[in-house]
């Protein structure tokens, strides 16, 4: 099937891009196209105007700025891949994530806010962004306000967002000096959407105690969730196999799976368990403390 007819406008600058958002009749916006052309064909969508963003070079950047890695709407998630600034013990979790998401050609395209707009519970970036408590910039016609990642989502696909509001840029605080991230994901085979998937996110004090913990889930509830108890039980304490077990435990007692082709949902949530204790052992470890301690 092909696409139903739309207007199709190009702007060059943001400020364009919003005021084509205000005065056209149900505009959708296209980033990397990669969850709105399949929608677009299957006529799932039929927008009367698409703006499509790609040609604003103002938003093509991922890099570290006034203590936040930011990343512009058109920064794609294989820039996530390709990032100096990215690596294992720097921003795990995206290190993590990026290449497990789709494949090659999916991740040239799509970008990391496009994932977020979209809210696709079973989007890996929204976990992420909770983890460490990263947000998104929106300009709308009143100017330009903040979002929480966790505020973003309100249902599967459905975000606080305004109708005439572009997210500009999605952002996470720098690393702290003793922070580590991991995300792991379950999934039956490369290229699928996960099944399950955690991204976990600790700060150590100097004495080696979890000073900030963040934990998102992603494929267990009708929203990327936050897995708040877990969080709550981890602060405060020395990592230990013992602690992220009962983390772990919590996580799973939070996230409100369902059931499908894939897997029961209590086989998701002794997954959302099983991950939990992965990503958070990563995460320690990245973070400096020493590996006996994780595994004893
Ligand atoms: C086969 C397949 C497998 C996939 N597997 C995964 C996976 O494993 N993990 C994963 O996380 N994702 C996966 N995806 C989704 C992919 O990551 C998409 O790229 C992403 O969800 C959307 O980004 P996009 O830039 O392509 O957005 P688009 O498709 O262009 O847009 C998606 C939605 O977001 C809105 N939007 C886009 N940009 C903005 C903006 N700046 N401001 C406001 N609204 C905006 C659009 O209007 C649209 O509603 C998969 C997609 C496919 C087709």
């Amino acid at each position: 099937m092909k696409a139903a007819p739309f207007e199709h406008h190009e702007p060059e600058t943001v400020e364009k891009a919003v005021s084509l958002l205000e005065s056209l009749h149900e505009p959708t916006i296209i980033a990397g196209g990669q969850s709105l052309v399949p929608m677009l064909r299957f006529r799932l969508a039929r927008p009367d105007t698409v703006v499509d963003i790609n040609g604003i070079d103002a938003l093509d950047y991922l890099e570290e700025e006034d203590g936040y890695l930011k990343m512009g709407a058109l920064a794609r998630h294989a820039d996530v891949e390709d990032a100096d600034v990215i690596d294992e013990d720097d921003y795990g979790s995206f290190a993590d994530a990026a290449p497990l998401i789709a494949d090659p050609q999916i991740r040239n395209r799509g970008t990391i806010v496009g994932s977020m707009a979209q809210a696709d519970p079973k989007g890996d970036w929204g976990s992420v962004l909770i983890a460490h408590d990263g947000e998104v910039v929106a300009r709308g016609p009143d100017g330009e306000r903040v979002i929480p990642a966790d505020e973003l989502f309100l249902l599967p696909y459905d975000t606080s967002l305004g109708e005439n509001e572009l997210i500009t840029e999605a952002r996470v605080p720098t690393p702290a000096a003793h922070e580590g991230s991991a995300y792991h994901k379950l999934k039956r085979k490369t290229g699928d959407y996960a099944m399950v998937g955690v991204a976990a996110r600790l700060i150590l004090d100097d004495e080696g105690r979890i000073e900030d913990a963040g934990i998102g889930m992603t494929a267990v509830d009708i929203t990327n969730a936050r897995a708040a108890e877990a969080e709550a039980h981890l602060e405060g304490e020395r990592p230990s196999a013992d602690l992220f077990e009962k983390a772990g435990e919590l996580a799973a007692e939070e996230s409100n799976p369902e059931s499908d082709e894939h897997g029961d949902a209590s086989y998701k949530e002794r997954m959302v368990d099983v991950l939990a204790q992965r990503a958070l052992g990563d995460a320690a470890e990245r973070a400096g403390a020493v590996k006996r301690r994780v595994t004893q």
